[in-house]
C-alpha cells in the first residue's frame, strides 16, 4: 500500500486538526505524520495566545493533548522552520507539507507617533502575560493611563489583563514575572476606542459581558455613543448577538461611572465608540503622551465617516490591538498584503497567480487570515486535508522518506528537539510549581529551561 510521509509545520489547534483530521479520514493509502514545532512545548496560540484567565478556552489543550497522546504523530518541538530544518529538506523526506504556522505578528497602524516609547502591539504584550519564552522577561507598566485600539477580543484580553489586580490572576497559570509585573502596575484607567459604534463591534457577548465583572473595576461608557443610526437599529433588531452586546453595553450605562462620573473602584475601564485614532502624541522624549482621535459618526450601512471633531485623552502608554499578521516562511510563497500563504482552498499558490504548489498546503490563520475561533480551524483542516488526498498524483518524490531520516538529520545539524515524552515531562514539571504554592500550574517561561526539562537533561 502506497504511504503518505506528511511533516505538518506548526503545533497548534491548526496543525493538530488537520493531522487527526487527516488520521481519520477515508483514504486508500497509509499515513505517517511529523508534527515540527519552533517553540519546545506545543498547542501554539491556545498555550501563548488564550489569556490566562481563559480557563475554559484554555482546556481546549486537553482535546488537542488527547489527539498527541494517541501517539500516532511525531513530535519535533524546538525546531525551527527556515533554519533547523528547510523546504528542501522536507521534499527529501516527505511527500508532502501543511503549513499551519497561523499569525503571531501584530498588523501595523499607520498613524503618526506610532514609533513613540510606551507604544505596543497587543500581540507583545499577550506573548509576555502568556509566558512565550521568546520575549523579554520584563514588561514596563508605569502608566496610569492606558489606551487600548480596537474594538475585538484581543483588545478586550489586552484591557482586562491590564486592569486586572494581580491577585484576582494568582488563580490562573500567569508565571512569577508576569504576576510580579502586573503587581507593580499603576495603572488607574484603560481606555478601550473602536473606530465604529456599539453595533459593529467584533467583540463576542461572552468576552464583553466579563468586563463588567472585574473585581474594583468600574467599567464607564459613555451616553454620546449610543444615539444609533437605522444600520446599528437594523444591526441590533436582525443579529442575536449584536442585540446581546446592546443589551450588556445598556445594562452599563445604569451603572453610577457613566460617562466618567463618580465610580467607587480603584481603576477603570473606558469604552470610547466612534473614535478613529490619527496621532500618537509624544513629550519632549519621544515617550508616549497623548492620543490623539477623530470622532466619526455612523454612514447609514455600517461604516463610519469622520466629523473632523479632534479630540485628546492623556496616556503613557498605548497598545494596539487591531488585529494579527502571519509571518512569510522561507522557500514558500507568500501573499504580503494580507499576510498569508496565497492558496486555492489550503494548495498553496505562487504569489500572483493561480498555478499551484505542489506537495505545499495550509491551514488555519496562516491560511484565511487571523480571523475566527479556534472551533473555525477544524472545518479549515477538514478542507485542507481533502484536496491532500485528492492531490495525489501531484505529490513530492522524495528520496528517503524513511522515519529515521529525520532524528538523525536533527541530531546531524545539533539540533536539541523535544518529543512527546518530553511535554509530558515539562507539562508535569510545571503543575507540580503550581502545586508548591497551591496554584493550577506555573509555566516554565525561559527557553533553554524548557527544553532542559522536557529533555530529562
Ligand atoms: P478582530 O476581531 O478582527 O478585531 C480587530 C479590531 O481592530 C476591530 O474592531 C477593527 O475595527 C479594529 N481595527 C482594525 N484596523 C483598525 C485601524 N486601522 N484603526 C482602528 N481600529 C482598527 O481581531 P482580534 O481582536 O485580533 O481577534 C482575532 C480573532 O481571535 C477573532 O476571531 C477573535 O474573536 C479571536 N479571539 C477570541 C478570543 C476569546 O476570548 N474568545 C480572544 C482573543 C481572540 P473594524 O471592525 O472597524 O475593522
Amino acid at each position: 500500500m502506497t504511504q503518505l510521509r506528511l511533516a505538518i509545520v506548526g503545533a497548534g489547534p491548526a496543525g493538530i486538526y488537520a493531522a487527526d483530521i487527516l488520521l481519520k479520514a477515508e483514504r486508500k493509502f497509509d499515513v505517517s505524520i511529523d508534527l515540527f514545532e519552533q517553540l519546545p512545548a506545543p498547542y501554539g496560540l491556545v498555550r501563548y495566545g488564550v489569556a490566562p484567565d481563559h480557563p475554559r478556552i484554555k482546556g481546549i489543550i486537553n482535546a488537542l493533548r488527547d489527539v498527541l497522546d494517541r501517539g500516532d504523530i511525531r513530535v519535533f518541538g524546538n525546531v525551527r522552520f527556515g533554519e533547523d530544518i528547510t523546504l528542501d529538506d522536507l521534499k527529501r523526506h516527505y511527500h508532502a507539507v501543511i503549513f499551519a504556522t497561523g499569525a503571531v505578528r501584530d498588523t501595523t497602524l499607520d498613524v503618526p507617533g506610532i514609533e513613540a516609547q510606551g507604544s505596543h502591539g497587543a500581540a507583545d504584550f499577550v506573548s509576555w502575560f502568556d509566558g512565550h519564552p521568546d520575549v523579554p522577561r520584563e514588561w514596563p507598566l508605569e502608566a496610569e493611563s492606558v489606551a487600548v485600539l480596537g474594538n475585538g477580543n484581543v483588545a478586550l484580553d489586552v484591557a482586562r489583563m491590564l486592569a486586572k489586580h494581580a491577585d484576582d490572576l494568582l488563580p490562573t497559570e500567569i508565571p512569577a514575572n508576569v504576576y510580579d509585573g502586573l503587581k507593580a502596575s499603576k495603572v488607574t484607567d484603560v481606555h478601550v476606542f473602536g473606530r465604529r459604534g456599539p453595533a459593529q463591534v467584533k467583540f463576542t457577548p461572552l468576552e464583553l459581558r466579563e468586563l463588567g465583572e472585574l473585581n474594583d473595576v468600574d467599567l464607564v461608557v459613555y451616553d454620546e455613543d449610543f444615539d444609533y443610526d437605522q444600520a446599528s437599529r437594523d444591526a441590533i433588531a436582525s443579529n442575536k448577538q449584536v442585540m446581546v452586546i446592546d443589551r450588556i453595553l445598556q445594562s452599563w450605562r445604569q451603572r453610577p461611572g457613566v460617562n466618567g462620573a463618580g465610580g467607587e473602584a480603584s481603576r477603570r475601564l473606558h469604552l470610547h465608540f466612534y473614535a478613529r485614532p490619527t496621532e500618537i502624541v509624544k513629550d519632549a522624549e519621544g515617550r508616549v503622551a497623548a492620543i490623539r482621535y477623530e470622532r466619526t459618526r455612523p454612514d447609514g450601512e455600517g461604516g463610519v465617516v469622520g466629523t473632523g471633531e479632534i479630540r485628546e485623552v492623556a496616556i503613557q502608554a498605548m497598545y494596539r490591538a487591531i488585529g494579527y499578521f502571519g509571518s512569510p516562511l522561507p522557500g514558500v510563497p507568500f501573499d504580503d498584503h494580507h499576510g498569508v500563504i496565497p492558496n486555492h482552498e489550503g494548495q498553496a499558490l505562487q504569489v500572483g497567480s493561480n498555478d499551484r504548489v505542489p506537495g505545499v498546503y495550509a491551514t488555519g490563520w496562516i491560511k484565511r487570515g487571523p480571523v475566527g475561533l479556534i472551533g473555525h480551524t477544524k472545518s479549515d483542516a477538514m478542507e485542507t486535508v481533502r484536496h491532500l488526498i485528492n492531490d495525489q498524483g501531484s505529490w513530492w518524490q522524495p528520496v528517503d522518506p524513511s522515519e529515521e531520516a529525520i532524528p538523525a538529520l536533527l541530531a546531524e545539524r545539533g539540533v536539541r528537539h523535544t518529543d512527546l515524552d518530553g511535554w509530558h515531562n515539562l507539562d508535569a514539571h510545571e503543575l507540580a510549581l503550581g502545586e508548591a504554592e497551591g496554584r493550577v500550574r506555573i509555566k516554565v517561561v525561559d527557553r533553554e529551561e524548557m527544553v532542559r526539562v522536557s529533555r530529562g537533561e
